[in-house]
């Protein structure tokens, strides 16, 4: 029977915008796959971010990872001796060349590199005001509201949520977990599901507990549950321009196996009923700071299955 996995792409950035989308939405169209992406319509400023997290154990990621052959150093710099260039703005073609080859189209954020450094200290208003100019930008570019969204970084909080759903999300996808559920806040259960994101990200796989380029798609595969619900996060950043080729093989893999990818929104409809739970701060091998996971409707973490 075939394995249904939910196909999610980030954009988080000019340089994914640009070259990773439209390379990407090349590859769904030869594989016949329809994906969900999230894009990031305000300012990059993401070299700020990099730069922020500049110490030794980042220095070491950057290193493990190949952060400069995945990012590329025009991005590293972006933001810090020039302003971020506003996404939305410069590179509305490759938003519609998602919009228009068939794929859900999300929003992810507006300024991507504010969203991950300061969403402890925003305010309501401010997250409100966010989630407008990108949800606005995004209208404007493909002529239709999107119908999703997902915070960047999976850093979520109960302020949030109120404020998703002032929007018409038919759902969200802001942590990672093991289920489709309801998030609860002050004991009232929001009608917008989450989504969370089940299965591990390149960055936080990749050279941990032997894992390489050469067996890389063989441990992703194996981390496909039949029956369960799985939900795999890309970036175009990475797996539309580094890691291209590895991802293209992963696609053919999937295929061999059975797999095949579609849109989050399409998993809704085989979830039948969907349960109360909460969204908790934890903390996540190989991610910065916490991040939001999925847990029960007493705030205790349900996937234990945190690996890798
Ligand atoms: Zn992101």
């Amino acid at each position: 029977m075939t394995t249904k996995v939910g196909l999610r792409v980030d954009v988080d950035t000019f340089r994914g915008t640009r070259l990773g989308v439209p390379v990407l939405c090349e590859l769904f169209d030869e594989h016949e796959i329809k994906a969900s992406f999230f894009f990031s319509t305000g300012p990059d400023n993401m070299g700020r971010h990099l730069w922020r997290l500049l110490r030794p154990a980042f220095l070491w990621k950057m290193l493990r990872t190949r952060a400069v052959s995945l990012y590329g150093w025009d991005i590293i710099f972006q933001g810090i001796f020039w302003p971020g260039p506003i996404i939305g703005k410069k590179l509305p073609a490759q938003i519609r060349l998602a919009a228009r080859g068939g794929h859900e189209i999300g929003l992810h954020a507006w300024d991507h590199q504010a969203w991950q450094a300061h969403i402890d200290t925003m305010t309501m208003e401010d997250i409100r005001l966010v989630l407008r100019k990108g949800f606005d930008t995004l209208t404007d570019i493909t002529g239709t509201p999107p119908t999703c969204s997902a915070v960047p970084a999976w850093k979520c909080t109960d302020s949030v949520l109120l404020a998703k759903a002032e929007f018409p999300f038919v759902y969200n996808s802001d942590c990672r977990g093991s289920s489709i559920f309801r998030p609860v806040v002050d004991g009232k259960t929001l009608s917008q599901p989450q989504i969370p994101v089940t299965l591990p990200t390149y960055d936080e796989a990749i050279g941990k507990n032997g894992i390489t380029i050469a067996n890389y798609n063989e441990f992703m595969l194996s981390q496909v549950k039949p029956g369960g619900l799985n939900v795999l996060t890309i970036h175009a950043e990475v797996e539309g321009i580094a890691c291209a080729m590895l991802f293209a093989h992963f696609l053919e893999a999937a295929k061999e196996q059975d797999i095949s990818f579609i849109p989050l929104g399409e998993l809704l409809k085989e979830a039948g009923h969907i349960a109360s739970g909460m969204i908790t701060k934890t903390s996540f091998p190989g991610r910065e700071g916490w991040i939001s996971f999925q847990g029960d409707i007493h705030g205790e973490g349900v996937c234990h299955d945190r690996r890798p």
